[in-house]
């Protein structure tokens, strides 16, 4: 019985499915999840001593790595000086700051402790300066968990919204309106329809949640005029784009700009923080400069702040985008080269460094392209991999994320022993 064993059954017995976020437990691909003793770099530990190199990275949060030193420095100072004020102070002022200079299209902000918090607000604001209730989201994206964005589409179907959760009540379910990713004629055809009714678009600009999956290239500048055209918001949540696919998150890469935007993961240098800001005269709405409510016990403490300001300022170096996206080229090209040599069919693809592999042969445009992948063999392929020191995603439908603490050898390494763990998975 190894420790990591021990606790998932002690772990069961007070937390539902033995974990804080559902994904942790393994579901998706089988077996025990093995618990953290510590992370440090490219790497994180086990309680039962076993290394890993990692591609999760706290679901994209760590874009440095574990206890990265200048953000550990920055956590211990700013600690010192407590932890919560339920006051403001100084370094919101300066994480707030430095996240405008990066993207200028937050003009204004506001932060909150999660992803999940982020969106739900700015889809409360966008109600609210639009005066309208129906919101269009994209099969496969997630939103975080408040209950507008538990909605699935029926496959392939715009439809009106039924819950994929229970406790979400189809009142509420029956504003959220669905189409496929990529698919705007289905977005336009929406906008026919409820044309005055719809207040906002939300988007993950690349899809993270359903697998890596990339916008063609006039989507997004087709979801921006719909909105213009009907007097929508559009809302990119970029809580997982935001800082990794470019240093001004996906809407610098694409070339757009959103009304609003929602942020976390990175932002908060993995202490729990998420923003959502935008245009000064909608973000003026928010209490108590409006009628907006929206509060936090603990938004904007000086050590999340103090994280998130010193991930920033180390992303900022000259030349960290580009090392990121070439060490991820090399994992990409590698894993491609890795299945064509097993003769297994996969779709790779990446946009800096975040990245993602499906077992099929592709294109994969949007949710029901991915879920052509080969999900049992990515469980075997999984399972070996982490017998051999690599961490996945485990989920065929999870990105992967490189951080800047992946050597070249840390991506050889796993390049190698990825290609006889897909061995292994096959041979079974
Ligand atoms: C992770 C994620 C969220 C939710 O963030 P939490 O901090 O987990 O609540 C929302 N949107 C996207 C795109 C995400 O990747």
């Amino acid at each position: 019985m190894t420790r990591s064993s021990e606790l998932f059954d002690r772990a069961k017995r007070v937390l539902p499915g033995g974990v804080n976020s559902p994904v942790r437990a393994f579901r998706a691909v089988g077996g025990t999840p093995f618990f953290v003793s510590h992370g440090h770099g490219s790497s994180i530990a086990d309680v039962d001593g076993r290394d890993y190199v990692d591609y999760v990275c706290s679901w994209g949060a760590l874009i440095l790595g574990h206890a990265h030193p200048a953000v550990l420095a920055a956590v211990v100072q700013a600690a010192e000086r407590g932890w919560t004020y339920g006051a403001p102070c100084e370094a919101e002022v300066e994480l707030a700051e430095a996240v405008r200079r990066r993207m200028p299209s937050l003009e204004v902000m506001r932060f909150v402790n999660s992803g999940t918090e982020a969106t739900m607000a700015a889809v409360r604001l966008a109600r609210a300066a639009t005066g309208r209730e129906l919101i269009i989201k994209f099969e496969g994206c997630y939103h975080g968990h408040a209950d507008s964005f538990l909605v699935k589409a029926g496959s392939g179907v715009a439809t009106l919204g039924l819950p994929d959760s229970p406790g979400v009540p189809p009142e509420l379910a029956r504003l959220t309106l669905t189409a496929p990713f990529n698919d705007d004629r289905t977005v336009a055809d929406l906008f026919r329809k409820h044309a005055d009714r719809i207040a906002a678009i939300i988007v993950e600009p690349y899809v993270g949640n359903a697998g890596f999956i990339a916008p063609e290239p006039d989507f997004h500048r087709s979801l921006r005029s719909l909105c213009d055209r009907h007097g929508a918001l559009l809302i990119f949540d970029e809580v997982m784009t935001g800082f990794r696919v470019a240093a001004g998150g996906a809407q610098e890469s694409l070339g757009i700009k959103p009304d609003l935007t929602t942020l976390g993961k990175i932002v908060g240098g993995g202490f729990p923080v998420g923003v959502y800001g935008g245009r000064a005269d909608l973000m003026k709405r928010i209490a108590p400069e409006g009628p907006v409510y929206q509060a936090g016990t603990l938004s904007g403490n000086p050590v999340a702040m103090a994280a998130g300001l010193a991930t920033l300022l180390e992303t900022e170096r000259p030349g960290f985008y580009d090392a990121l996206e070439r060490r991820t080229d090399r994992l990409v090209a590698g894993l491609a080269a890795l299945a064509a040599s097993h003769g297994v069919p996969a779709s790779v693809s990446h946009a800096g460094s975040m990245w993602g592999l499906y077992f099929t042969a592709g294109p994969v445009h949007n949710y029901d392209d991915a879920r052509q992948t080969d999900a049992a063999l990515f469980a075997r392929w999984h399972k070996a991999a982490l017998a051999r020191g690599v961490f996945l995603a485990p989920s065929s439908f999870e990105a992967g994320f490189v951080s800047s603490a992946h050597s070249e050898a840390d991506i050889d390494f796993t390049i190698r022993e990825l290609d006889a763990a897909l061995g292994e998975a096959r041979g079974r």
